[in-house]
């Protein structure tokens, strides 16, 4: 259900409220002496923050009541300019959190006393993505349905025309359906009705679909990814390839997104014990974020190609599951020593990135779950971020900065490949060592991402505890913000 965004350059009125809900109300930050700026109900909450001796500021939301005819649920922050889009986004969940409890139609906006314009947009956006973040519907699958989700419109007092609502809701479709994936039991999301949901979404966006089943990844040498998808007892597995081909632009370099998507990681042969199995079905977070990056981008109509790739497979164990030591060929002719079943990533990205680089992007990213060492190096709080374009390295951490989903970039120099020097093989899959697994996944990944621009995101921040940032859930879409602000206003493409 869409939600409407509306805006308005002035304040509602003292008899408008009466018939608001719910309302956030962000002030400028201030010494306690200052005047406060004058908007409707003012003195009341003034004299409600004294009583209850509460400080006003700009990590919390003090929620009170108006004394009008429709109670108005409120909340209040302080707002500073030095905030990162991070911190934002934090307080904007907690303002969101306090009204969607509450399961309202509308929530109303007002920045009385806020000059600057930038801020007034920033706090906007981030409070809407908040709303919208939190008002979407995830699966459940608990027999007692829950109420449906009521909120249909948000206002926001304070706002130009210039104020950009087709990319918040396109971020926010795609971010939703990134975690709406992520959230669907194993059983309910395999590879084949993974597919079945994509055709459905290719069909409706008018991207043109492509499968590459068992036998067309047989023809062309993709033995990597096959040496994964061979334990499956359905032949379900294969590689999805969408495109979206703007009217005006379509002879331009196109943007090639790449996803892990294994629908199921039990390790395989190298079995995972159950603590490390729990939420495994998880693993295709990173073909959910390269879909939901691909809506979020053909719904604002942007003007080159974009074609997304996605890896989807089970890793389980049987008897044909492949096994430590096997050598398999990839499709672009490396030969790959099996070091360990459990790093089925980069076995099925390895294949998947050669043959997307057939398309001669102006630019590949991919994205994984891909390493426990990664979350060892950042946490789940940021996602580790490489490139074989050092030039691009500035570049990610402010797409990262100003988007709140924060990549940290790792090195990727040639010698870390030594540890993947094979006896029998060209390369080995990974080392059994461990040590900087997240560093050597990536130069492994690259021997196959060709020599074009490339960036490998390493999804660290798709499952933080409660959350991260605007995101409510513990699965967070990681990517789908930081690409359309890499692509968008750090314009990297260009
Ligand atoms: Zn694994």
């Amino acid at each position: 259900m869409k939600i409407h965004l509306k805006h308005r350059a002035d304040l509602p009125t003292q008899a408008e409220l009466d018939k608001i809900s719910n309302l956030i109300i962000l002030l400028p930050e201030r010494d306690t002496s200052a005047p406060w700026p004058a908007f409707p109900f003012m003195k009341i909450i003034r004299n409600r923050l004294k009583i209850t001796d509460s400080k006003i500021n700009s990590k919390s939301a003090i929620t009170t009541d108006l004394p009008n005819e429709a109670g108005t649920r409120t909340t209040l922050s302080t707002l500073r300019a030095e905030l990162t889009t991070h911190e934002l986004l934090r307080l904007a969940r907690k303002h969101a959190d306090v009204h969607l409890a509450q399961n309202p139609r509308d929530v109303t906006l007002i920045m009385p006393g806020i000059r600057q314009r930038a801020l007034r947009h920033r706090a906007a956006e981030a409070m809407l993505a908040a709303l919208l973040a939190g008002a979407a519907a995830m699966p459940t699958c608990k027999s007692a349905k829950p109420g449906k989700k009521r909120l249909r419109a948000v206002t926001c007092h304070g706002l130009g025309d210039s104020f950009d609502y087709r990319r918040i809701q396109a971020e926010c479709a795609g971010n939703s359906l990134a975690r709406e994936l992520t959230a669907l039991p194993p059983n309910l999301l395999t590879p084949r009705l993974y597919r079945q949901r994509i055709r459905q979404l290719a069909r409706q966006q008018g991207w043109t679909m492509r499968f590459l089943n068992h036998k067309a990844l047989e023809k062309e040498n993709a033995g990597a990814f096959l040496a994964v998808a061979q334990g499956s007892p359905d032949k379900d597995a294969g590689m999805v390839r969408l495109s979206y081909i703007p009217a005006r632009g379509k002879s331009r370099k196109p943007l090639t997104l790449v996803g892990k998507g294994i629908c199921y990681d039990t390790g395989g042969v190298n079995l995972k014990p159950a603590r490390h199995m729990h939420g495994m079905h998880e693993d295709m977070q990173g073909s959910a974020v390269a879909l939901g990056a691909l809506l979020a981008l053909s719904q604002l109509k942007v003007p080159f190609p974009v074609h997304c790739w996605l890896a989807l497979a089970q890793n389980h164990i049987g008897p044909r599951a492949y096994k430590q030591n096997d050598v398999v060929t990839a499709s672009n002719g490396t030969t790959i020593e099996v070091m360990h079943t459990d790093a089925e990533g980069r076995m099925v990205l390895a294949d998947t990135l050669a043959l997307a680089a057939r398309d001669k992007p102006a630019l590949m990213i991919d994205y994984a779950t891909l390493t426990g060492s990664c979350v060892y190096a950042l946490g789940t709080r940021y996602s580790g971020a490489f490139t074989n374009r050092d030039s691009y390295i500035p570049t990610l951490i402010a797409a990262g900065k100003h988007s709140g989903e924060r990549v940290w970039p790792f090195p990727l120099d040639e010698d870390y490949e030594e540890a993947l020097e094979s006896k029998i093989a060209d390369i080995k899959q990974c080392t059994l060592d461990g040590e900087a697994d997240h560093i050597i996944a990536a130069r492994f990944l690259q021997r196959f991402a060709g020599k074009g621009p490339w960036i490998h995101i390493d999804l660290a921040a798709g499952n933080h505890k409660g959350g991260l940032g605007h995101i409510p859930t513990d699965y967070t879409g990681f990517g789908v913000r930081f690409t359309l602000n890499l692509l968008l206003d750090q314009k990297i493409m260009e």
